[in-house]
Formats: structure tokens, C-alpha cells, sequence
């Protein structure tokens, strides 16, 4: 039984202090603890007053099939269109959406227009955050590059000092490897990661689709994962040629999505370099049959072809357009696999909210991105419900590990599950499920393929810094 309905409906309004919540017999998750478990939380005066461990009979009946409490979750990848884009999405509608997905602290890419690369943008963004009302925590990235136009660097250290907590040029790579040598000497002496996100640009010029049987059969240019890996294999071996100039120089792919690109990590790691990355659930969970219209999940098993299986939604949705694309079920496995021993040291969402036109058109002409803050828990819920992932590693690849990625001070512990701390933390209900539709999502971008699916575990409760960012509406 959980009895936190009536406490707090007093405090139900965005951004209002929770003064007072007890949550019993719930099942803790604190992976900045390793633990998870039966206990117990209290609040009060939006601090985590009191953590209990429960045990023995006191723990009887306590299950993670019920309501679960973990910290608030941490989005090192978001698209947030403002400024330049605010009929995609403004930062009180990404924020918004951010807390119905269970996230505290949203990482914005810097691919807005202008680009977040001079101060001014950056205090911009920063000051629409605390105009929205809203509790979450927003930060930035700052661009590599001026304009992300590949061939300034950027101001790295002004941007630093403005707040930037690293340096990205997403929605493209940094095309030039000296330039990328620069930034990451650069970005290393402030103690900044750079972002990158690998595409070989000539290879995937006119590409549409994972290259494969898929891209064959719907007549859609593939796009090669030698697009992927090889910007890593470069990123790497520039990686590696400027740490003995600059020991604290840190490189992030994000968004990695090929067995070939995470081997490739995988094996750096192994040597020592200062590496990181991030899977999306998108590529964890979906695969590019789902452009066929079959829409198993990547894990399940079924007939290894799809063409046999029947067609239960249509083909070419151009909300599956994504950069990069959907894979096939053996990148998708080996997405699961890098998440599960370590390789993806997070996920991310590449929240990529887009305006109705220009993602209702034909499939190759459609704005790259999914809309996905809101649904990224669901579909690793989904992976967990089907034996496929620890929930304790969903977690944490959702708030310990995005922390230790961006470095900051104080993290992971101050946002943990930590006594006396300002609560950070999302209570979801894992014994309900909830429908992906339009009018269920917060963010204006509706785009997104798990419109009209179930997913698993509703978020009740998002509290960010103590206060209210999201509470669902009571069961009528
Ligand atoms: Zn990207």
C-alpha cells in the first residue's frame, strides 16, 4: 500500500516545495549505492528526510513489480528547438515533457538556432529554464565549433566559464580531425567532455535507411554502420595521439548504434583511454523491421525474416527516421550488450522533437528524429519486464552513469538517494502501463513510432530539487 496520494495532492502544483511525502513499502532502486530493495522515503520541506531499508518481514510482499522510487533521471542528449525552433519545442514544453519521462536534469544540445556557440545563447537558454516555472535542472552544451559550421573553434573557455557542460556539435560531426584534435586539448584543459556524434558524411550522403535486407526491399538507400565506426576508429586514434599533451582530454560518442562502433569503444576502454558513450532506447528497442511495419520488439524472438510475419502497421512511418538510422536486431543486441557489461556507460534520448510538417512527408524526406523523453523509461521497462536488463543497471545508466560522464562536482551523490540532500527522485508505478499518444505527451514534438503502444511503468511523481516537476493526474 502506498500512501503518498493524499500528501501529495496538497503540493500538486509545478514547481511548489513538496513539504511533506512518505512513501512506504516501495521498492528502492540506488544504483550511486549499487542497491535495491524494499524501503521506505519521507520528504519534508523538499529534502530526502529519511531513507529506511526495510528487511525481514517488514520486506514480505515488497516487490519491483509494484511502485518503485529511484533518482531523478539525468538526459545528456536533448533537443530543446529553442531558440530558433520554438513552434518544435520551447524549453517550458522539453522541460515539461522531460519530468513525464521521469528526468530531473536535462542536457540541451547546442544545435538551436543561433547555435549555443557564444555565452550570450547559452545565458539565453539558462534564463527561458527559469522563466518556465519549472523545477528541472537544465543544462547546456556548448558547440565545438562556430556556428557548428566545422572550421572555427568555438570559445571554449568563455563558454566553460558561462556554464557549458561540454562541447558538441550533434546534429553533425566535427568533419575535421585537426579540428577535433584542437577541441579535445582544448575542451580537456577546462575539464570538459567533447560530445560527438559519428557520421562519415559521405558515406551516408541520400542515405535513408540501416543499410541491409530492410533498406533492399523498401527501396531505401542504406546507410552503412562503416559510417558510424569509422568516425569513432579516427575519434579514437585522435584521442589517443593528444592525451600526453593534455592527460585530462575526454572523448563522448553519443548515440552509438553499431556492434562495429561499440566493439570499437569496447576495446578502448580495455587500453585505458578516456572514453565514453551513450545508446538511445530507440536503438536498444527498435529495429529497422519496425519500417516494414513489423514491430517486435529487438530482443523478442520471432521468424528471423520479416517478411512472413504479416503487417500489422503500416510501413515507411517517418516517425522511424532517425539519425542514426534504426538497426537490425544484431546492433540492436549489441546495443543491450554494451549497456549491460558497461561498454554504453548510459542512455540518452536524443529527445528530437520536430514540427508535424516536416515529418509528415515521404520517409527520405523527413526530419531526422524521434520524440522520445517521455517514452525512453517505458522502453527500457519494457527490456526489463522481458528478462533482458537489470533494472538496477536501467537505472543507473539513466543517473549514476550519465553523472560520472559529465563529471560535475557533486554527482552522483547529491542527486542520489541521499539523506539530508535536496530530493531528486521519480516514483513510477510498475504494476500500470500507459498508452503513447498524441495527447499523452507533453512535448510538442508528437512524432514518435510508440504512438498507439502500451508501454509499461507510469510515472506518478517527478520531484527535481525538491519540488514538484511532475505529478500524474489522479485515476478518475
Ligand atoms: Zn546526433
Amino acid at each position: 500500500m502506498v500512501e503518498h496520494s493524499a500528501t501529495v495532492a496538497a503540493t500538486s502544483e509545478v514547481g511548489r516545495v513538496v513539504a511533506d511525502l512518505e512513501i512506504r513499502r516501495a521498492w528502492l532502486v540506488d544504483p550511486a549505492g549499487g542497491r535495491e530493495g524494499p524501503g521506505e522515503i519521507v520528504v519534508q520541506d523538499g529534502r530526502l528526510e529519511a531513507l529506511t531499508w526495510l528487511e525481514g518481514a517488514e520486506a514480505e510482499g515488497v516487490e519491483p513489480t509494484g511502485v518503485i522510487v529511484a533518482p531523478g533521471f539525468i538526459d545528456l542528449h536533448a533537443h530543446l528547438r529553442e531558440p530558433g525552433s520554438e513552434d518544435a519545442e520551447t524549453i517550458a514544453s522539453g522541460l515539461a515533457a522531460a519530468a513525464h519521462g521521469g528526468f530531473t536534469t536535462v542536457c540541451a544540445m547546442a544545435n538551436t538556432d543561433p547555435a549555443i556557440d557564444e555565452p550570450g545563447v547559452l545565458a539565453r537558454i539558462l534564463a527561458a529554464a527559469g522563466a518556465s516555472g519549472s523545477p528541472i535542472e537544465l543544462l547546456a552544451y556548448g558547440a565545438t565549433t562556430v556556428g557548428r559550421a566545422g572550421s572555427i573553434l568555438a570559445p571554449l573557455g568563455e563558454l566553460s566559464d558561462a556554464g557549458a557542460i561540454g562541447f558538441s556539435d550533434d546534429g553533425a560531426p566535427v568533419r575535421s580531425a585537426a579540428i577535433l584534435r584542437n577541441a579535445l586539448l582544448y575542451a580537456g584543459m577546462l575539464g570538459r567532455p567533447i560530445v560527438e556524434h559519428a557520421e562519415d558524411l559521405e558515406l551516408t550522403e541520400g542515405a535513408e535507411a540501416n543499410e541491409g535486407l530492410v533498406a533492399t526491399v523498401l527501396g531505401l538507400k542504406g546507410w552503412p554502420a562503416a559510417a558510424e565506426a569509422g568516425p569513432v576508429a579516427r575519434g579514437l586514434a585522435i584521442l589517443a595521439d593528444v592525451l600526453p599533451d593534455e592527460p585530462r582530454a575526454r572523448l563522448h560518442f553519443t548515440h552509438l548504434s553499431t556492434a562495429a562502433a561499440l566493439e570499437l569503444v569496447r576495446r578502448a576502454k580495455v587500453a585505458g583511454l578516456p572514453v565514453t558513450c551513450d545508446v538511445t532506447p530507440h536503438h536498444l528497442a527498435l529495429t529497422d523491421t519496425w519500417l516494414a511495419g513489423v514491430r517486435d520488439w529487438a530482443w523478442q524472438d520471432g521468424p528471423s525474416a520479416w517478411l512472413g510475419t504479416g503487417q500489422p502497421a503500416r510501413p515507411y512511418d517517418s516517425a522511424l527516421r532517425v539519425n542514426p538510422p534504426l538497426r537490425d536486431r544484431s546492433d540492436a543486441a549489441a546495443c543491450l550488450a554494451a549497456l549491460i557489461d558497461g561498454t554504453a556507460d548510459a542512455v540518452a534520448t536524443d529527445h528530437a522533437p520536430h514540427r508535424q510538417v516536416d515529418k509528415a512527408v515521404e520517409f527520405g524526406l523527413a526530419a531526422n528524429g524521434i520524440s522520445g523523453i517521455e517514452t525512453a523509461i517505458g522502453l527500457l521497462l519494457a527490456a526489463v519486464d522481458d528478462g533482458r536488463l537489470p533494472l538496477l543497471r536501467a537505472i543507473e545508466a539513466l543517473t549514476s552513469g550519465p553523472a560520472a560522464i559529465l563529471g560535475l562536482a557533486g554527482w552522483p551523490g547529491t542527486r542520489g538517494l541521499l539523506e539530508g540532500a535536496p530530493a531528486n527522485l521519480v516514483v513510477i508505478d510498475r504494476s500500470d502501463d500507459w498508452l503513447v499518444e498524441p495527447g499523452s505527451l507533453r512535448s510538442k514534438g508528437k512524432a514518435s513510432p510508440l504512438i498507439g503502444r502500451t508501454l509499461p511503468g507510469r510515472v506518478l511523481l517527478t520531484i527535481a530539487g525538491g519540488r514538484v516537476a511532475f505529478q500524474a493526474p489522479d485515476p478518475a
